[in-house]
């Protein structure tokens, strides 16, 4: 697209049409947010594809997601090295500050960071190659098929959650009763999201769950011993 140089870029359009046609119809609650503060109830960790739109999935609006997202929606292992972990920082700041009710990890259909966890990273891309190190356990031993990506895009919902379980504050908020964990898979061509359920071990869609989330979670122990929720040929 040709740009005037009289004319305002598209992007500069879209913040005024915020300001003047969105703004003043939602004013108030604006307001609101800022002077009785933000209590967002959920942490939303998703994967940043432009396809996932957490607000128009979840009906939200201003002050009711804490989002962090990043590629792949992984959660990293809980780490006291003092690095500079940002979802990390993110999960503490909203269950320790924010007290949120719920975490939803939300992966979805079609997901690249899935795909280049099959195929590899350029070599160039150092911090990606070792952030994809995270969906490693969720990869299946075999060849990088549409079924065997989406299940692996499933799979690694479930590992993610488990993960959170590592994190002190996590764990004890949800043994509290506190909290709870919600586990999405979103199918970006069905429209659907698909809620993990720790009991029957599988994700149902949403037009046919009953809740929106695992409950209390119980790590399901696999008989070779492995720690992982879902077993393979389930999912
Ligand atoms: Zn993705």
């Amino acid at each position: 697209m040709t740009q005037d140089a009289a004319a305002p870029d598209e992007l500069l359009q879209r913040l005024r049409h915020f300001h003047s046609d969105y703004f003043p119809l939602h004013q108030q609650r604006f307001q609101d947010l800022v002077t009785k503060g933000q209590h967002p109830k959920t942490l939303f960790i998703g994967c940043s594809d432009s396809r996932l739109v957490p607000y128009l999935l979840t009906g939200a609006g201003p002050g009711e997601l804490f989002i962090v997202r990043n590629v792949g929606a992984f959660v990293p292992p809980y780490d006291q090295s003092h690095g500079l972990h940002g979802t990390m920082a993110a999960i503490e700041f909203a269950v320790l500050s924010l007290k949120v009710e719920r975490i939803i990890v939300c992966g979805h259909s079609h997901c690249g960071a899935i795909r280049v966890a099959y195929e590899g990273a350029p070599d160039e891309a150092i911090a990606l190659k070792a952030w994809l190190k995270l969906a490693e356990e969720a990869l299946l031993p075999v060849q990088p098929s549409p079924e065997a990506l989406a299940r692996t895009e499933q799979r690694s919902v479930v590992l993610q959650l488990e993960r959170l379980m590592a994190y002190p504050m996590v764990r004890r908020s949800i043994e509290a009763g506190a909290l709870t964990l919600h586990g999405w898979h979103y199918v970006i061509e069905e429209g659907e999201i698909y809620i993990f359920d720790v009991e029957r071990g599988s994700f149902v869609p949403a037009s046919e769950s009953t809740h929106s989330g695992t409950g209390p979670y119980q790590p399901y122990v696999e008989h070779d011993g492995q720690v992982f929720s879902v077993p393979e040929d389930e999912l």
